[in-house]
């Protein structure tokens, strides 16, 4: 019974699919089995967004789509899958799922306790009981994300409404949202990345229980929130991301000291917590739309530095000078973040040298500007002053200084650093 929209009554054709991932479909159908394109391929196509890459689904398992493909790697273990590589594309090949709510009691218990687990929260472990593709449908997260592209006939197939909710500009959760939230809370935070990313609403009945299971995110594991972090924040649409979050009382569980110092309004002299994590997302948000890449490691710097600042302080207070307060500060912050969300050291590390380079660049006598030019977080640092600067610090000119010194020639890179006094 899903809603069967034939191909001249749509406007997805095979020339706005990847020519990998039609390679990969029909191969799937020569070998035997169903397969289709799904998900936010299909869901960005008929809002008009270019889709950022192709997803398909077919009844062949884990195992028989890597026989199938010699180019291809089997990963995950919450969720197992396989990737199909072309050159730098990879098409993700998944396999038809079955809600375990409905198919955990009467598997075998061999079978339920290797494949499906749930922790003590209820929230999913594993996910790996294979099913049909109506099962599969309905345990997808939003309607418009169990749409449907059969290669066979080229039609959609719409499972649970979800043309009709696109063209409502409406997000809603499949079946009933208390249970799908507590299966799995991050769908919460993918509510609001895509009410971001579309600038849809959030259905009602979607939205309400989310502020008072926004705590369940806590039992998720670090690194996956770690993940979530960058799609929600870099993905082009972070300002808007972060007010909803904010809105809907999640932000506290992925950056919890951010969120104390917002709460507080915290300010100090001239510099605001908020206006400066917003002048940080904007930026991003402003590189991503004209094509440059940003890092991780710049965003979580961003998010943290106002905790740095005010741990920084306390420990000035204490007499501690400032290049250890900022040292400890920055150790202290670090450590209560990966509680919520994970850093890896290889962002981490970045992250240390932004925040230590904003005590040096001030400091612009005899040799010290050439050395600092050459430190391999010259340039991350140098955006962060900027931002410090946008935000509403004064620093004295200290951001179109560097600007002017980078550009100038020896000479009067010389005499730049005379003027300062
Ligand atoms: P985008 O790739 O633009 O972020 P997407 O919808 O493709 O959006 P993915 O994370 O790539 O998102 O997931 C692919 C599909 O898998 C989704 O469209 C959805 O159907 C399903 N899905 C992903 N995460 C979940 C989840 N937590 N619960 C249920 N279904 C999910
Ligand atoms: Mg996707």
């Amino acid at each position: 019974y899903p809603i069967v929209v034939p191909r001249d009554k749509h406007t997805l054709s095979r020339k706005n699919i990847s020519p990998n991932a039609l390679k990969v479909l029909y191969r799937l159908q020569e070998a035997g089995y169903e397969s289709y394109l799904v998900g936010g391929c299909i869901r960005d196509h008929l809002i008009g967004i270019e889709p950022k890459d192709f997803d398909v689904v077919t009844n062949a398992t884990p195992e028989e789509v890597h026989d199938i493909f010699a180019n291809s790697r089997l990963i995950g273990r919450r969720f197992k899958l396989v990737h199909v590589t072309y050159g730098r594309e990879i098409i993700e090949v998944s396999t038809f799922r079955a809600n375990q709510a409905d198919s955990a009691p009467t598997a075998p218990k061999s079978l339920k306790d290797k494949d499906t687990a749930r922790s003590a929260h209820g929230i999913i472990l594993r996910d790996n009981v294979y099913g049909t593709i109506d099962e599969d449908a309905i345990r997808r997260d939003f309607t418009f994300n169990a749409l449907y592209y059969n290669v066979k006939d080229f039609a959609i197939h719409d499972y649970c409404g979800g043309l009709k909710d696109i063209e409502q500009r409406q997000i809603r959760i499949i079946g009933d949202p208390r249970a799908r939230y507590q299966e799995d809370p991050v769908r919460m935070l993918r509510a609001i990345r895509f009410a971001a990313k579309l600038n849809f609403e959030i259905e009602e009945q979607t939205k309400a229980p989310i502020k008072e299971m926004a705590h369940l995110l806590d039992h998720i594991p670090p690194a996956r929130l770690f993940e979530e972090v960058l799609k929600l924040l870099s993905s082009g649409n972070g300002v808007r991301t972060f007010t909803l979050l904010r809105e809907f009382g999640l932000f506290k569980y992925l950056f919890p000291d951010a969120d104390a110092l917002l709460d507080r309004e915290w300010k100090q002299g001239q510099f605001s917590a908020e206006r400066f994590i917003l002048r940080g997302l904007e930026n991003t948000d402003e590189r991503i739309q004209s094509g440059k890449s940003t890092a991780p490691y710049f965003l979580y710097a961003f998010m943290l530095w106002p905790s740095v600042l005010l741990r920084q302080s306390e420990f000035e207070q204490q007499g501690m000078p400032t290049t250890p307060a900022l040292h400890h500060a920055a150790t202290m912050v670090l450590d209560n973040q990966i509680a919520s969300t994970s850093i890896p050291r290889r962002f981490s590390t970045p992250m240390r040298e932004i925040w230590d380079l904003q005590l040096r660049l001030p400091k612009r006598h005899g040799k010290r500007p050439f050395i600092l030019l050459s430190h391999p977080r010259f340039r991350a640092a140098f955006d962060f002053l900027l931002i410090r600067e946008e935000s509403g610090e004064a620093l004295d000119g200290l951001g179109s200084w560097w600007e002017s010194f980078q550009h100038a020639p020896e000479n009067q890179q010389r005499q730049l650093i005379d003027k300062v006094t």
